[in-house]
């Protein structure tokens, strides 16, 4: 039989508070990340995430609460002393030394090891990051993704158990950056250390995590994987910071809700992730999971009509803001430019086919 129960943990917090003199920058934080893992901590700015990172990594003293690292209390034990290794937004390369320098430089406290040791190391912590052969290049002659990965095998020379990325990717190129993304996953993998990676970026937290946690002010406001945050977020809040989301104004009734420019639909108990409906409500629909119906073709589920108040053609995409019946602000919409597929314009009536089991409710 498979075995399905998690990874045992490697990092966990339990009650953690962190105070900044009165500032409350961590609110009773309770986490497990497992052995293997990678995990992000995804938020606004401001929202703590950078705090816990430093916390578990020795930068930060916690206030109150406790953090056991493969099960060691860290109370007390310094950065240097920890299984981990930080990886950094500006990632701090020396532009004067070579990339086998830059790469020798994660191992400035091992005098323990011989000159030939470390050039061992410092090949295969560059072979790991697909550098093999650049060891004798200068730094500063390395395009911005290369440093990031002499950043990275900087950080992965000294087999750290947790590897911690601080924003990583946030000085690349969009183009740079998804490739990074790939990469970063890809290397994870290979190398089976626990990543915890910090971004605002929710795409790149789906992207590449196991597990995310959302944190809002301090607080773990969910912690699922990609697919349950994404299609059952436990809060408005959660919901529109993951994507889009329209929010329709809804009733619960017997079976599901009465929902305004929609109608009736059956709503299963997966389908509140908060808990049960009663009186008004509010009902989440995904862009994608609604689409327009073009000429006399059936509606596969059910169906409503619109106005199309705007739109925005994205070449593979367009994105339409729909007006619905009884609805005051309109839905958006996402519809791919298919062959043959015609583009509607602003102010025609359109026929939008929508299904019952995409909805997600929340109590208002
Ligand atoms: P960002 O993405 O902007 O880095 P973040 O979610 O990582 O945001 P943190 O850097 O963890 O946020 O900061 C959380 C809160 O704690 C912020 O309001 C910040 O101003 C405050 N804070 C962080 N470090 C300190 C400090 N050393 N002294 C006082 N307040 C701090």
């Amino acid at each position: 039989m498979k075995d399905t129960s998690p990874p045992p943990p490697i990092v966990s917090l339990r009650a953690v508070q962190k105070y900044y003199g009165t500032y409350h920058a961590l609110r009773g934080i309770d986490l497990d990340i497992g052995e293997g893992e990678f995990f992000s901590l995804l938020g606004p700015s401001g929202c703590g995430k950078t705090t816990l990172l430093r916390t578990i990594a020795g930068f930060e003293d916690i206030s109150e609460g406790t953090l056991l690292l493969s099960g060691q209390d860290m109370s007390g034990v310094p950065a240097n002393k920890r299984p981990t290794n930080m990886v950094f937004q500006s990632y701090a390369i020396f532009p004067h030394l070579s990339v086998a320098e830059n790469v020798a430089f994660g191992l400035r406290r091992r005098s323990d090891l011989s000159k030939q040791a470390r050039q061992v190391m410092v090949e295969e912590a560059l072979d790991m990051v697909g550098l093999g052969g650049y060891g004798a290049r200068a730094a500063h002659a390395l395009s911005g993704g290369q440093r990031q990965r002499v950043a990275l095998a900087r950080a992965l020379i000294l087999k750290p158990k947790v590897l911690l990325l601080d924003e990583p990717l946030s000085a690349l190129d969009k183009k740079l950056r998804e490739q990074m993304q790939n990469e970063l996953r890809r290397l994870q993998r290979h190398v089976g250390i626990t990543f915890v990676l910090v971004t605002h970026d929710q795409e790149e937290a789906l992207i590449m995590s196991d597990r995310i946690a959302v944190m809002f002010e301090g607080e773990i406001a969910q912690l699922a994987d990609p697919q349950t945050l994404y299609r059952r977020p436990l809060s408005r809040r959660v919901a529109d910071f993951i994507g889009v989301m329209n929010f329709l104004p809804a009733r619960a009734t017997e079976t599901g809700a009465e929902i305004s420019g929609l109608g009736r639909a059956t709503i299963t108990p997966e389908q509140c992730p908060a808990g049960p409906l009663s009186g008004d409500c509010t009902i989440g629909i995904r862009p994608e999971t609604m689409s327009i119906l073009f000429g006399d073709e059936p509606a596969p589920a059910s169906e409503t009509r619109g106005l199309v108040h705007e739109l925005a053609y994205y070449g593979d995409m367009t994105y339409y803001d729909i007006l619905l019946d009884g609805v005051e602000k309109p839905v958006t919409l996402s519809m791919k430019n298919l062959v043959g597929r015609r583009v509607l314009e602003r102010g025609e009536t359109a026929r939008i086919s929508w299904d019952e089991r995409a909805l997600v409710a929340f109590a208002n």
